[in-house]
């Protein structure tokens, strides 16, 4: 593993900032919309904060992290200001008291049983935490998120309960050999997403199609995405 300075990393953040934003833009017109459509977010896990806050100065506006304790305990160290932050990792339900009200979005709901939890502890801060629901698409057993064929329901039941508000869809499709492969699996999350938007249900806003990470993103865009979560491509390769 080759070691860069803190200063070679923080040109490096700088440079794949500008050519992701670009590539974001020329999927977002290849598929009709406009960069401003498509959100950014820049996957943080394992990152340190002093290369956070320089994608920060360089103007992410949200960022991503997968584990609560993480978040938490980075999260002082960070210039947030006009920067959002959400959890997209799988969250058990002891940990959800710690994170409702230090993100402003959690996208991998998968069951009634963490948005009860959700709710009821936003509900003892006085807030709404705004949701997406994660699904597996490609159904794998070993995967979290919900089968497609179930969401319908749990979406109904979500959607009554008083502290949570459903705003889209998250996924993270299977490996696949082919890129029509992954376009298939991407589209049909796109009809899944345009099916329960125009259901108009109570409560919801459901305008978030969560999908693309840094080896796919363009492909999500090009199938619907409006939301892509990309870590290796800003940071550089995750050191565990
Ligand atoms: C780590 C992670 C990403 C980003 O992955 P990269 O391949 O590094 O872009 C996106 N989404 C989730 C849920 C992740 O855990």
């Amino acid at each position: 593993m080759e070691c860069l300075s803190a200063e070679e990393r923080f040109r490096n953040i700088d440079y794949n900032i500008e050519f992701i934003k670009e590539r974001i833009n020329e999927a977002a017109v290849k598929s009709s919309r406009k960069f401003e459509d498509i959100s950014f977010m820049a996957v943080t896990k394992t990152v340190e904060p002093i290369f956070i806050n320089r994608a920060l100065e360089r103007g992410i506006t949200l960022i991503g992290e997968n584990k609560v304790q993480e978040l938490l305990s980075k999260k002082p160290y960070l210039k947030l200001d006009g920067c959002e932050a959400h959890l997209i990792g799988h969250l058990q339900t002891n940990k959800v008291k710690q994170i409702v009200g230090e993100v402003s979005m959690i996208e991998s709901v998968d069951s009634l049983k963490i948005a009860m939890e959700i709710s009821k502890r936003s509900a003892a801060k006085g807030i709404t935490t705004e949701c997406l629901i994660e699904v597996n698409i490609g159904g794998e057993e070993s995967k979290t998120g919900i089968p497609a064929d179930m969401l319908d329901e749990l979406l109904y039941q979500i959607i009554e309960l008083p502290a949570v508000k459903v705003k889209g869809l998250m996924t993270i499709p299977p490996i696949c050999d082919s890129e029509a492969e992954l376009m298939k699996y991407f589209s049909k999350m796109h009809e899944i997403f345009i099916d329960i938007k125009s259901k108009k249900l109570d409560n919801t806003d459901i305008s978030i199609l969560s999908m693309g990470m840094s080896g796919d993103y363009e492909q999500a865009i090009l199938c619907g995405s409006n939301l892509v979560r990309i870590g290796s491509s800003v940071f550089g390769p995750r050191l565990y």
